[in-house]
């Protein structure tokens, strides 16, 4: 029976699994990952995990057990390929194990990276279940909290903190958090947003060391500021588990495994998804990473019909995040370069959907707390529609 080894046991891998039952494939999927719970949904840890409201108590699973019993799923937990062999079409797992396999998806996402403290422990992050679940608790044991990175995720837990009536800062490297991935307008709005919730933002500022350990931390600044907190958590970007693919004939590097939009290897019958993927980005020339929920699960569908039917698919990148009260979305990327328009709604009231592009190229939308109007700008972002075109429709749902 032809067999489909997925590696990595979260939404692209399970999306790759769906999907092929969907597209017909009565083969067998293994679907193996190295943490020891049954796929979990990443998005919550930042938002509902931090709430002493929610219900569902540190449980986010991707789907309910019976659905991988139902689709005749064979889930491996705990388990974590080590090396992989193109040539015999062979998985080797850190425990000896061998799985062997005619079809391979390689989905093993990124790792949080982190600071080492002056004693040798790696700082808190958060990326995980488990990592989530600790945060959890430090929430409802300390009342300081200092956030080294300002990315959207660590914002969301800034957010969260606060919500709970803790203390925040967040240092960042960069004069401007977001300026690169905004544009200095939205960036200022967004950081003047968490200010005017309570969330102490310190940008432009290098972080020399920390001391210390939960409960009692000291983050030592370069400019020679120490700041103390009992929750220290590292935002400093992820790095792709593609360790166990050293040696092998797949192609990768830093970025990820270098692969098409629906996953082509160009090595027959493996394909990667998600996190772990890196793909030609044509507006910014650039191999990439595209690291969203959505595209995630779009790619591991697609790398699923790519295999099984031979479908080639285009993606359009999709990005969500919560920001207290305010869901920003977005479709497509902000270009170095780029105009901004706001063309509906304004920063002010913090609703708005904003346009960039320039040279008659259309780049991206992002709106806050717009989700219909988001819509219409994806279609065009897909059709390759120019700048004027973007305006133009704006123009037309305004006079409309
Ligand atoms: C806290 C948090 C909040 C987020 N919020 C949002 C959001 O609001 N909006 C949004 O669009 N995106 C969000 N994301 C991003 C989104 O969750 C990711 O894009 C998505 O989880 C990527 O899925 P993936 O399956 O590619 O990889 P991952 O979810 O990273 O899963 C990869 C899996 O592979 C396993 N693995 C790694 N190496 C091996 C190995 N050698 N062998 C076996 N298994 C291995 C890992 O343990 C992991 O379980 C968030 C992410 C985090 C961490």
């Amino acid at each position: 029976m032809r067999r489909v080894l997925i590696i990595g046991a979260s939404v692209a891998g399970v999306s790759a699994a769906d999907a092929l039952r969907e597209a017909g494939f009565d083969g067998s999927i293994v679907l193996a990952g190295a943490e020891p719970h049954a796929p979990y949904d990443r998005p919550p840890l930042s938002k509902q995990a931090l709430s002493v409201d929610d219900t569902r108590d540190g449980h986010f699973p991707l789907r309910g057990d019976e659905h991988y019993r139902n689709q005749q799923f064979e889930l491996l937990l705990g388990k974590a390929a080590s090396r992989l062999d193109t040539d015999r079409q062979v998985v080797t797992f850190d425990d000896g194990d061998e799985v062997p396999f005619d079809d391979l998806v390689i989905a093993t996402g990124c790792r949080a990276n982190t600071l080492i403290t002056e004693n040798g422990e790696p700082l808190p992050v958060l990326r995980t279940l488990d990592d989530a679940r600790w945060l959890a608790k430090a929430a409802s044991t300390y009342t300081q909290a200092i956030l080294i990175g300002a990315g959207f995720i660590g914002l969301e837990v800034a957010a969260g903190l606060r919500r709970r009536g803790i203390d925040v800062t967040v240092l960042e490297t960069a004069p401007t958090p977001f300026q690169h991935s905004l544009g200095p307008e939205l960036a200022d709005w967004l950081c003047g947003y968490h200010a005017a919730q309570g969330v102490r933002v310190i940008a432009g500022v290098q972080v020399a060391r920390v001391r210390g350990a939960p409960g009692r931390y000291e983050v030592v600044l370069a400019d020679g500021r120490v700041l103390e907190a009992g929750i220290v958590l590292a935002g400093i970007g992820v790095r792709p588990n593609t360790e166990w693919l050293l040696g092998s004939a797949v192609p990768h590097n830093e970025v990820g495994v270098l692969c098409s939009a629906s996953g082509n290897t160009g090595l027959a019958g493996i394909f990667a998804a998600g996190d772990v993927a890196a793909t030609h980005h044509a507006p910014s020339r650039r191999v990439m990473r595209i690291e969203h929920w959505t595209h995630s699960v779009e790619q591991g569908r697609a790398a699923a019909r790519h295999m099984l039917l031979g479908e080639v698919t285009q993606l359009t990148p999709y990005f969500w995040t919560d920001q207290h009260d305010r869901k920003l979305q977005g479709y497509g990327r902000r270009q170095p370069g780029d105009s901004m328009r706001v063309v509906e709604g304004d920063l002010d009231s913090g609703e708005f959907v904003a346009l960039f592009g320039a040279n008659e190229h259309f780049h991206g939308v992002i709106a806050s707390n717009r989700p219909r109007s988001l819509r219409r700008y994806r279609k065009l972002l897909e059709e390759n529609a120019s700048w004027s075109q973007a305006l133009g429709l704006a123009e037309a749902n305004v006079a409309g």
